[in-house]
């Protein structure tokens, strides 16, 4: 019987399950709760690669996550009239093994293939947490409350197992100054098996068609001050993508109505989650909660599966939870950090912050001198280390 064997998990997006998926396997109880009534849908696609990919294969989800791969072979920016300026096949971002599936579909697999072994609870939320040295003591805002060994919050960027027991998000939080809103839209948007996009001084706005889904994603992007406060309530997020582009030209106007009639439409701020501890005492953190990096990235779900199968693996081997959460941090920290600090590129070539700077990146990017740097972008890992840390072995079912 493993110690702390009763685990709570804030979040079941992507972090969470592959928590519950590893933990379980190692002899934990976890408990999953999510504030939304069910699992949420939505998002653009995200990548799997290296260490991520061999993770989904040890959990028998690789199969199901093939299957739901996405199709696009090129990044295509347009002009205000729908013409192609410049553009860039996947090829170049991609090795042999990525994987790229929209996020909705990955979260969708991570919950099946842990449903029948989890205990999930929809639709609560942790009200207040109160640790003493061998228990956490937890209330829900449903009404009831709990007697748990650890807690962990899985859950993303306003986390608020965070907010109670670890650090205050004012404390955590340093936004990119970019604020990132997506949405499910009909696929007559866009151009098939194609990310097309419209740049316009501090905007982007554009459309993630995959070949083999039924649906398109519409996503927008507009630099603000770091110091912006971005709006919680959905009238208005809607208001403010409104305001950002009113005089876009393209399918603007019209991806703008459809993209906020969906039920699926998320706004917030681009920010990274930056701590000196993912943990305290008998509570942890993972995924975009510990240290998000944002859509720029190109790595948050990757570092969602890395994080969460170190750490039950972490917790499965070490002598209790204080040399656990240490030897996690210790193993993915780096690895964090390496991710963290390539989004000024990402940003500066998908939202050029002037016209100069959009006519530069599509010069770049024809003269073939933006693609490979943008695929070192999306690859960044630290020099060696992490890769041999006996943490990052995969244990396979
Ligand atoms: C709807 C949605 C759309 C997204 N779209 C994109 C995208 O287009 N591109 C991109 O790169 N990334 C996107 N992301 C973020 C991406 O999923 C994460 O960066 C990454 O996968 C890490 O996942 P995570 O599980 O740590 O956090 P997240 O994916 O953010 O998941 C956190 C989970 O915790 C839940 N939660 C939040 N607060 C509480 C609470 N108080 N109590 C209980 N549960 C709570 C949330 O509902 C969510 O299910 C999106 C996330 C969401 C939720």
């Amino acid at each position: 019987m493993s110690t702390n064997p009763r685990i709570l998990i804030s979040g079941a997006s992507i972090a969470g399950p592959t928590l519950a998926y590893w933990l379980v396997r190692q002899g934990f109880r976890p408990t999953v709760v999510e504030q939304a009534p069910e699992l949420r849908a939505g998002g653009n696609g995200v990548d799997l690669r290296g260490a991520a990919v061999g993770i989904a294969e040890s959990m028998g989800v690789l199969p199901a996550l093939r299957d739901l791969a996405t199709d696009i072979r090129a990044l295509t920016f347009v002009d205000a009239e729908g013409r192609r300026v410049a553009g860039m096949p996947t090829s170049t971002f991609d090795e042999p093994g990525d994987i790229e599936v929209m996020r909705g579909d990955l979260a969708r697999v991570l919950y099946d293939a842990t449903a029948h072994d989890v205990d999930y609870r929809f639709g609560d939320t942790v009200d207040t947490i109160a640790q003493d040295g061998d228990t956490v003591q937890v209330s829900f805002a449903g009404g009831t409350s709990a007697e748990f060994d650890l807690v962990v919050g899985a859950d993303g960027l306003h986390s608020r197992v965070r907010n109670l027991a670890v650090l205050s998000e004012a404390e955590a939080a340093h936004p990119l100054g970019i604020g990132f809103a997506t949405a499910t839209v009909d696929v007559s948007f866009g151009a098939r098996r194609e990310v097309t996009l419209h740049n316009t001084a501090g905007r982007v706005a554009g459309v993630y068609r995959s070949g083999n889904h039924r649906d398109a994603q519409a996503f927008f992007a507009f630099r603000t001050s770091r110091e912006f406060d971005f709006p919680r309530d959905r009238e208005s997020q809607i208001e403010l993508l409104r305001e950002q582009f009113a005089t876009a030209g393209w399918e603007i106007p019209t991806l703008l109505d459809a993209a906020t009639a969906d039920p699926t439409f998320y706004l917030d701020a681009m920010t990274q989650i930056r701590m000196p501890t993912w943990s305290h005492g008998r509570v942890g953190l993972v995924g975009d909660a510990a240290y998000c990096a944002t859509a720029f990235s190109g790595s948050g779900a990757a570092l969602a599966i890395e994080g969460a199968h170190l750490l039950a693996t972490a917790l499965a081997e070490s002598d209790g939870h204080t040399a656990a959460f240490a030897r996690y941090e210790h193993a993915f920290r780096p690895i964090v950090r390496a991710r963290q600090r390539s989004v000024g590129t990402g940003s500066a070539m998908l939202v050029p912050a002037t016209n100069t700077r959009i006519w530069l990146r599509n010069q770049l990017t024809r003269l073939m001198v933006l693609p490979p740097l943008a695929a070192r972008v999306f690859r960044a890992d630290p020099p060696a280390a992490a890769p041999t840390d006996p943490l990052r072995r995969v244990t396979r079912r």
